[in-house]
């Protein structure tokens, strides 16, 4: 039988409600783990639970938060055939995205789950997610960061979170599911990345400064030209369609120009969910391009993230560094 490492990080899923709204409950969460036939009479797997501390909601993560699940994975990775993390869903997929780099060499499943109701309330959807997490967990046949949710297992650099309130929380609209758990749960394997062959290791982030503009009609590019300084490591700017900005703004592209001359890596990802940036194809990204900025092609916004803290945290140059954000590392292109 295989074992599994629980890391419970947080989120709704262990929540109670209290008058400040939900709150980290882990007394009465392991009360309702222990109560669950199915991961003690059926024997899915051998599992043990380690509880971070504190426990947060979600929107309370950061890089150094990152770096604690990490190490313990790290720590237990020859104990364990997989690990399964449960997470608020907030930033679950900024989590997802950032293990999924820090983790190099990966040859275990690592699935990211949490819910939208929490377990102890009559219709929480917390009890499948975590079933289901846990059969795939010990699966041995994943060997990357996922999410499971609500029927579908997803690669991690490729979730976003689509729905606030819907059991359907997630969504990868540029890369089709890993598995879909119906009545079985089947795999699909032409996708799934294979065991790698080199020694698994982990690489803790730096709280590298790095921002996001999303541009809008009428954005006064100017507004930024403060921020550009050389402090600024890595910019993800959200534009139109294929990678577009408005051609009016011409304040926009001195401003992308000294930030490539300060060492900032600008990556150009896009606004819509599904699709790709172009740069060049329209003469409204163009100038993108020749300022120096580099595609995110069909990366998310939160991919584009943690993979420039990755890369910044590597210690690599800006010329590797852009280079390396336009190449496909663990499938997140
Ligand atoms: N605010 C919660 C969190 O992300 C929401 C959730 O878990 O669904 O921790």
């Amino acid at each position: 039988m295989s074992s599994i490492l629980i890391i419970n990080t947080g989120g709704t899923i262990g929540m109670t409600k209290s008058d400040r709204g939900y709150i980290p409950n882990p007394e009465k969460f392991r009360e309702n783990l222990n109560k669950m036939p199915e991961l003690s009479d059926f024997g899915i797997c051998g599992w043990n639970i380690i509880d971070m501390n504190p426990l947060l909601d979600s929107s309370n993560m950061t890089v150094e938060d990152w770096n604690k699940i990490g190490e313990i994975v790290d720590q237990n990775y020859e104990r364990y055939d997989g690990f399964v993390i449960l997470h608020g869903t907030d930033t679950m997929a900024y989590t997802a995205s950032a293990l999924s780099f820090m983790f190099e060499n990966l040859g275990k499943p690592v699935v990211i789950t949490g819910s939208q109701i929490p377990i102890c309330e009559i219709r929480s959807d917390g009890k499948d997610n975590i079933i289901a997490a846990m059969m795939i967990a010990s699966s041995g046949k994943v060997n990357e960061v996922c999410i499971y949710f609500r029927g579908e297992l997803l690669r991690g650099n490729r979730a976003i979170k689509y729905s606030a309130d819907g059991f359907m929380a997630f969504k990868s609209p540029n890369a089709p599911p890993l598995a879909e758990a119906g009545i079985t749960i089947n795999y699909n394997e032409a996708i799934l990345l294979p065991k790698p062959e080199g020694e698994f290791s982990f690489q803790k982030l730096d709280n590298i400064p790095i921002g996001v503009i999303k541009v809008f009609p009428g954005i006064q590019f100017d507004l930024f030209s403060n921020i550009m300084t050389e402090s600024l490591k890595g910019v993800v700017l959200e534009t139109f369609g294929a990678g577009n900005i408005p051609s009016h703004a011409k304040s926009l592209l001195p401003i992308i120009e000294k930030a490539f001359n300060n060492g900032t890596v600008v990556t150009v990802c896009t606004q819509c969910p599904q699709g790709t940036v172009l740069l060049g194809a329209y003469e409204t990204s163009n100038s993108l391009k020749a300022a120096g900025a580099v595609s995110g092609k069909d990366m998310t916004t939160e991919a584009a993230i943690a993979k420039m803290y990755y890369l910044f945290s590597k210690g690599y140059d800006t010329g590797a560094i852009c280079k390396l954000m336009e190449t496909n590392l663990r499938g997140e292109l």
